[in-house]
């Protein structure tokens, strides 16, 4: 479950917090002032950072200044909780690197809600940047621009590896030539047909073993898979 790193000086307030959220299922852990938060940030990694801004020995803003400077604390969310409504500190804070900004006194429903809402978004960048695509044995790697076929790294160049990506992100779907033409290679290039076709032919020999994947259809262009 996630872990929340809760920044705030006012006991009453960290109990409602902690209670609450504790009571959603997350794992709370507390720092009363801003050197301790940022301690306990460096420390126990938290997935969220909540932090009240008028805090003893480190404010609030220097907290976020410092965490976003950090390379292990950088990507940390945070969402502020203020005492006061002031715009100029919720410009501020967010400037600073924040993520989110509740004024008290808040619902503490609309905190956990905006806190599950942070890190949803955090796990969709996650799930996009370092999850490879698969399909039936391909595994395709866009961050290390790598594919492999049953384990087996398969040479693609780079026109053959964006096309491989473009198809196996949409099955079934048909693609014309005109538009792979100009999502690969650009409107300008003036490439023509044949550079794709060729593109295709060799694409469909690298991935002889899968069977016949691409498919052509007739006066249209392309499909990776025709639908049955
Ligand atoms: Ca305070």
């Amino acid at each position: 479950m996630a872990k929340i790193l809760l920044v705030e000086d006012e006991v009453q307030i960290q109990e409602l917090v902690q209670v609450n959220l504790e009571k959603d299922g997350f794992t709370v852990i507390n720092a009363l002032n801003g050197e301790q938060g940022l301690e306990l940030a460096r420390r126990d990694k938290p997935d969220l950072i909540i932090l009240d801004l008028t805090l003893p020995l480190i404010d609030g803003f220097d907290v976020i200044k410092t965490l976003r400077a950090q390379k292990d604390t950088q990507a940390i969310p945070i969402i502020i909780l203020n005492a006061s409504d002031d715009v100029m500190d919720k410009i501020i804070g967010l400037e600073l690197g924040a993520d989110d900004y509740l004024s008290k006194p808040f619902s503490p429903r609309e905190l956990s809600a905006r806190i599950k809402a942070r890190l949803r978004e955090v796990q969709r960048k996650t799930d996009t940047k370092d999850s490879p695509l698969r399909w039936g044995g391909l595994e395709i790697s866009k961050e290390s621009y790598t594919v492999t076929l049953a384990e087996e790294p398969l040479n693609l160049t780079v026109k053959e590896f964006e096309l491989l990506v473009l198809f196996v992100t949409n099955p079934y779907q048909v693609f014309s030539r005109e538009y792979l033409i100009q999502k690969i290679w650009g409107n300008l290039s003036g490439t023509g047909t044949r550079a794709l076709d060729v593109h295709i032919s060799h694409l469909r020999n690298k991935l002889k073993s899968l069977g016949p994947v691409l498919d052509s259809v007739r006066g249209v262009g392309y499909t990776f898979v025709r639908r049955v």
